[in-house]
């Protein structure tokens, strides 16, 4: 599906539960590089919807890195705290549509292979308080072409099951917010790590069960294995506010299989990827990296 009359709006999501290291930069380049290299607008959104896990000054932190680097957001940076209103709304939709419904298991009744088996599909049993709301996936498949990693398409039965919009605790999942928040910033291109590529399949039958466009995506090689990826240990493990900007840059750009000239340094260097970026020179999978020899067609 594309979208000739959407203006190109990309986005970069960090969660503020830690500082940005390697794989996060390589996400936040680019993601701005492709909304750059097309005329577009680069979002940023801070997915601050989980308290429990969030660390005290990460937000702050990772924006502070971002402008270090030159990754400069267009517009005012959304909060998702701010939005969990809207949250709520779709999730009562939802309920009131019957796609979604309360399930009153706990860890314990999820089958050791994590699939939810749809047992409160048809109504809670007798005895059990409304906890989580799941989405009924019953029957349900997706497939979509990824710019990067190519089709990739997904069952839901037996697969991945019916999953949580919001959880137990009552804070919305990560999944609900995502496909609200894109639509809510009109996001057409999403760029960012192949370890997202589960939660792909997830949010792209949420976008069709809510009547969403779908925004294409591009899902990077996952930065995972410095030996794999010829980074120094410093490159694969340090946060990237204690790296030179030009170095990790230059390695970043290496890891989307566009390596600069020597020439490039400081703002050159963006400016030299800039007009160098095609989504067609990024490999899906780096050679040696652990997990990831073959791009995956089915999740
Ligand atoms: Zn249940």
């Amino acid at each position: 599906m594309s979208h000739p009359a959407r203006p190109y709006v990309g986005r970069f999501a960090p969660s503020p539960t830690g500082d940005l290291h390697f794989g996060s930069l390589v996400a936040a380049l680019a993601s701005y590089l492709d909304a750059r290299a097309h005329g577009g607008l680069w979002r940023v959104r801070v997915e601050n919807i989980d308290p429990p896990r969030e660390v005290p000054g990460s937000a702050e932190r990772i924006l502070s890195d971002l402008r270090r680097f030159g990754l400069k957001p267009d517009g005012e940076v959304l909060f998702q705290a701010s939005r969990t209103a809207a949250y709520e709304q779709v999730t009562r939709q939802l309920l009131a549509e019957g796609k979604a419904y309360w399930c009153g298991c706990t860890r314990a009744d999820i089958p050791a292979s994590g699939i939810y088996p749809g047992t409160c599909r048809e109504g809670l049993p007798p005895g059990r308080e409304p906890r989580a709301v799941r989405l009924n996936t019953s029957g349900a498949t997706i497939a979509f072409d990824d710019a990067i990693q190519g089709p990739v398409e997904a069952r839901f039965d037996g697969e991945i099951g019916d999953f949580v919009i919001r959880r137990a605790d009552q804070l919305p999942a990560y999944q609900l917010a995502v496909v609200v928040d894109d639509h809510f910033q009109q996001v057409t291109h999403v760029v960012r790590g192949a370890d997202l590529l589960d939660s792909t399949a997830r949010q792209v039958l949420l976008q069709r069960v809510l009547g969403l466009e779908r925004p294409e995506y591009a899902h990077l090689p996952i930065a995972l294995d410095p030996n794999g990826e010829k980074l120094s240990k410093r490159m694969g493990s340090d946060p990237i506010s204690t790296l030179d900007p030009v170095d990790a840059m230059t390695a970043a750009l290496r890891h989307l299989g566009h390596p600069p000239p020597a020439f490039a340094t400081g703002s050159a260097l963006m400016a030299w990827a800039v007009e160098h970026w095609a989504l067609s020179r990024v490999p899906a999978t780096h050679a040696g990296q652990a997990g990831a020899a073959a791009p995956r067609s089915r999740l």
